[in-house]
């Protein structure tokens, strides 16, 4: 244990529960959480010793979680709580017996109705009281959306506002006293889940929010994505591009490009911004032997188009502006989604379910008036993209957001355009910003985790995150409750790459990320080296935005 980690646990608030005369087991067993939330039905109530493999057979198979261990002693309980006359919740909460007096609450992902255990066991862990819920859906499948808008109203906002509410009421019951401050951390539909809270419960739902690489502007996030197919074309279609092709001989372009930019050529590009990729150098040539297809070692003028629109932000006729084109870098993961050739399942699934209530609806059918229906129904608000964030700041909670520059699911160029938004529709200063949302970009990390960036800051649970101290400057969750609870705003979070990702080989090196829209900067020396990086302003190369 770091010096620095002792520290961190000494200067915040922990409340040890009393549990009485009884343990922590006889007071979890005896407990009524259904008493507690109105109309709620029990269907869990047990008690976790540490290191128990929960075998989670109540699960959608679809949610492709089995089994979760459990790090620390906890009670569990799971109720189901109805949110109208034809919708409700599944609901997950794991009270730890060692409870740091916090909240928290998590989030889901795509379209899912899937419980992140990970998440719960990765909270409890750090003495968080920790809930989750299934979005008021059961498993991957946003099937249930269709003809009832409560399900629909649950995915936009309500699932994460009920349970957070219910979660408050039995964390107090729970431990006899009221908890000291709540929490949320969630990922890419997760990320939105939070920023909508934000939105809609600015007074205090949440002291402190982790919104990741987050899927704001849903509904042309879900244009943009279901656009890919008919861009792509159908697998096996005269022009499509083979997984091949895209991570050999195009993503190989992309870097001889791209990842010099930064002074290193190491795979990573630190700033897709800077990297405007021509795939022109690679296109077969007019009078070139091999065949106009097929050929695996150029592009047709065909593919040569389809990359430029792929890496091109995507707009209505008249030129408003739709959605940010894709992180150069991308390709490697999106061969097998966006670019796969195959529909997106969650857009081809929002819009037959939700948007066009036609589960027969074909995706590769998929045109602009679909984008312009899906943006005029926004049903529930789920468009979540406020301009204006001044009563969640005006409450004194904090928010952090990070990006991967390697996604593949959502760009992270469309995080630095909502960054720019809310600049333009609060008049805010970068500084200004900084005061209750701060944004970090993570070089060479996909959607939500991994890459060959130095991906695992605490984002989410795991192994990965198991391998790293519980300290803000390591970890983003203890980053927001260092800035909630002692004031403490993070300049950079390190992040640490494990060597082939797996902690016991060892760390194989750590990089700080840059809050933006400072840039990580190469300054010389050994890349690998911490110091060998600072965060600069690219417009004024002052290490202060
Ligand atoms: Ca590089």
């Amino acid at each position: 244990m770091s010096p620095k980690w002792l520290v961190f646990l000494i200067t915040v608030p922990v409340a040890m529960a009393a549990y009485g005369n009884s343990t922590f087991e006889q007071t979890c067993l005896a407990f009524k959480p259904q008493s507690y939330v109105f109309n709620s039905t029990l269907n869990i109530l047990e008690y976790v010793p540490a290191g128990t493999n929960l075998p989670l057979t109540g699960n959608d198979p679809t949610c492709s979680r089995t089994n979760q261990t459990a790090v620390n002693n906890l009670c569990r309980i799971g109720l189901t709580i109805p949110t109208s006359n034809q919708s409700s919740l599944i609901y997950e909460q794991w009270l730890p017996e060692v409870w740091s007096g916090r909240f928290l609450a998590t989030g889901n992902g795509g379209t899912d109705g899937c419980i992140k255990y990970e998440e719960l066991a990765y909270g409890a862990q750090y003495g968080f009281s920790s809930t989750a819920s299934n979005n008021g859906h059961n498993g991957s499948s946003g099937a249930t959306f269709l003809n009832n808008p409560d399900v629909v109203t649950d995915y936009a906002w309500r699932s994460l506002h009920t349970l957070t509410q219910a979660g408050k009421t039995l964390t107090d019951a729970f431990y006899g006293q009221q908890h000291n401050r709540s929490y949320y951390i969630g990922c890419s539909g997760g990320g939105r889940q939070g920023i909508k809270s934000a939105e809609m419960f600015p007074d205090g739902e949440f002291d402190g929010i982790v919104a990741g690489s987050p899927g704001v502007d849903f509904n042309h996030l879900y244009a943009w994505r279901g656009r890919f197919l008919t861009v792509t074309g159908a697998v096996n279609s005269t022009n499509f591009i083979t997984a091949d092709k895209w991570t050999g001989l195009i993503h190989n372009e992309v870097l001889k490009q791209c990842d010099g930019i930064d002074g290193v050529m190491d795979g990573i590009i630190t700033d897709p911004d800077l990297c405007h990729f021509d795939p022109s150098p690679i296109a077969c040539s007019s009078n070139s032997s091999t065949p106009a297809s097929n050929s695996s070692d150029c592009l047709t003028p065909a593919q040569v188009d389809i990359v430029n629109t792929i890496f091109s932000p995507y707009y209505y006729p008249n030129g408003t502006f739709i959605y940010p084109g894709a992180n150069p870098g991308s390709e490697l993961m999106a061969v097998t989604g966006l670019y796969s050739g195959l529909p997106f399942t969650y857009s081809q699934e929002w819009f037959r379910y939700v948007v066009l209530s036609d589960p027969t609806w074909d995706p590769h059918t998929y045109n602009l008036s679909d984008t312009i229906l899906a943006e005029d129904l926004n049903p529930y608000n789920v468009r979540t993209y406020p301009s204006d964030l001044s009563a969640f700041r005006d409450s004194g909670s904090k928010m952090i957001s990070y990006h991967g520059r390697q996604d593949q699911q959502i760009t992270s160029f469309n995080t630095e355009r909502f960054y720019q938004h809310l600049q333009d529709g609060m008049n805010a200063t970068s500084a200004e910003l900084d005061t209750f949302w701060r944004f970090f970009r993570i070089p060479g990390m996909f959607h939500c985790a991994n890459g060959p960036g130095a991906w695992v800051f605490g984002e989410t649970g795991g192994a990965s995150a198991a391998g790293i101290p519980f300290e803000p400057s390591r970890n983003v969750l203890a980053a927001v409750v260092a800035w909630v609870e002692n004031g403490t705003a993070p300049d950079t979070i390190t992040g640490t790459k494990f060597v082939n990702d797996t902690v016991a080989l060892g760390v194989d090196y750590m990089r700080e990320h840059c809050r933006y829209p400072l840039r990580s900067t190469y300054i010389g020396g050994d890349p690998k080296a911490v110091e060998s990086w600072v965060c600069l302003d690219p417009a004024t190369n002052s290490t202060s935005a």
